[in-house]
């Protein structure tokens, strides 16, 4: 690893998802990128296009509002921090080359999912449709890391997202309908095996979130709450080793 290549990427990636924090904040009102108006929640102080410069605003301000010096929101500040360590973490396991961007990108996108998801509990249709274009592109950038046939990645659209289907059509908000879209979408990058390891992942981890949510009394029974976070740690963790589980599970027999 070189250590000045890192420290770039790692201001690269702070960039990115300090921008992810604008689509967060934005996307779930409006899709047209000229009515993000920002302001601050504590004065409401409109806030110009310099004071939000990821990375730079940061490094000025550190994260509190210019007009009033009330602090932001934690939150903003630990996603544009976590854009720069997703960056040089897949920065030692890529290398610097087109698969490393493919996949920061993709993982920008899953934050975005992730975070919109928990705050609205709805995922806009245009970040599942960039999963499917990050699947397209990865067809092109990621040959040196992962080996997947046409036909694999195909099933794999189909593999979770049609039993999900499946199962909304018999339990109406057994799932959300962003759920099974983003499992659609994300079956292209992983191919099946692995589009089928994110998914009992993101049950496991959904189920332990379900589980604490009643026992400290947050939720009801009928209660629902947000899968996509779950499924995106899931897809996370597959896209490194969701082959690899399911041929262990698989040679398990
Ligand atoms: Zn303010």
């Amino acid at each position: 690893m070189n250590a000045y290549l890192a420290i770039a990427l790692f201001l690269f990636g702070m960039l990115i998802f300090g921008l992810a924090n604008i689509v967060i904040a934005h996307l779930p009102k409006t899709y047209e990128v000229k009515k993000w108006k920002v302001r601050c929640d504590e004065c409401g102080h409109k806030l110009s296009w310099r004071d939000q410069i990821p990375v730079v605003s940061s490094l000025l301000y550190w994260f509190h509002c210019p007009y009033c010096k009330k602090s932001f929101s934690l939150r903003y500040a630990l996603i544009e921090l976590l854009g720069g360590v997703v960056a040089v973490l897949l920065y030692a396991y890529y290398g610097c080359n087109l698969a490393w961007l493919t996949v920061f990108l993709l993982f920008a996108d899953l934050t975005i999912i992730f975070m919109i998801d928990h705050d609205t509990m709805i995922i806009p249709v245009g970040l599942n449709i960039a999963l499917f274009v990050y699947g397209v592109i990865s067809l092109f950038t990621m040959g040196d890391f992962v080996q997947l046939s046409l036909t694999s990645r195909i099933i794999g659209m189909f593999s979770i997202a049609l039993p999900m289907y499946l199962i909304i059509l018999l339990v109406p908000g057994g799932f959300g309908g962003g759920d099974v879209k983003m499992m659609f979408a994300i079956g292209f990058f992983l191919g099946w095996k692995a589009t089928v390891v994110a998914f009992f992942i993101g049950l496991f981890i959904g189920a332990i979130y379900g589980i604490y949510g009643l026992i400290r009394r947050k939720m009801g029974k009928k209660d629902h709450f947000a899968f996509g976070p779950s499924l995106c740690i899931g897809v996370v963790v597959a896209t490194f080793y969701g082959n690899q589980l399911m041929d262990l599970y698989l040679h398990s027999f």
